[in-house]
């Protein structure tokens, strides 16, 4: 492989990420040095080895107001079926604070803020690609997302709700959140559909 050779969008069909920030780079000694890392419009909030392990996104005000609503619909939930069967009552608690719980952990953790060391750079080196808005190479799979205004590592895509974007270092846990909260609207629309027809079988037992 020639590293010295310019790649273009037209010559990498396969090569398929959005590229509008993001240059093809001819590689010199320069750029194979370690950058500082910028946080674009993220705000890290807990250093880990010098990479935040707690980042929020710029759609931090979204991420709150989502919570909070997760947060009082399992709270009312958890509320209403107090005196109901202990079964009921604990699978409707331990379901709400694994919602919650989930959806933070996925708005809260290093979604994979670029950080290109050379040993990243040498494994992916067949697609190379420079961004100048971060001013480092783009590995493979690394994405500049516009709102974050910052690459990402195995960029997925940005999602608004958690306020930033999904990538290397949140995807496993975007997955387990999404699954969370099927489970979380199933369960508690089965119990009331339940309800409803109780109330229904009673009113028509009273006539
Ligand atoms: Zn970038
Ligand atoms: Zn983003």
């Amino acid at each position: 492989m020639n590293q010295k050779e310019r790649h273009s969008k037209e010559e990498d069909d396969d090569f398929t990420l959005d590229i509008s920030n993001a240059e093809p780079l001819e590689l010199d000694d320069q750029y194979t040095k370690s950058k500082s890392i910028g946080w674009g419009r993220c705000h890290p909030m807990m250093f880990r080895k010098g990479i935040p392990a707690i980042i929020i996104g710029p759609h931090w005000p979204l991420f709150i107001f989502a919570f909070l609503l997760f947060f009082l619909m399992g709270g009312l939930f958890i509320f209403l079926r107090i005196s109901d069967d202990p079964f009921i009552f604990y699978s409707t608690l331990i379901i709400s604070i694994n919602q919650c719980i989930s959806y933070l952990i996925v708005g809260l953790i290093n979604p994979g803020v670029a950080n290109i060391e050379r040993n990243d750079l040498e494994k992916n080196s067949q697609k190379t690609w420079y961004c100048k808005v971060c001013k480092l190479i783009q590995a493979k799979e690394t994405q500049h997302c516009q709102d974050c205004d910052v690459c990402i590592q195995e960029f997925d895509h940005h999602c608004p709700w958690t306020g930033k974007c999904i990538g290397k270092g949140n995807i496993k846990q975007f997955y387990y959140f999404i699954i969370s909260t099927a489970i979380f609207m199933i369960f508690n629309l089965v119990l009331i559909l339940v309800k409803i027809k109780e109330q229904e079988s009673k009113i028509q037992k009273q006539q």
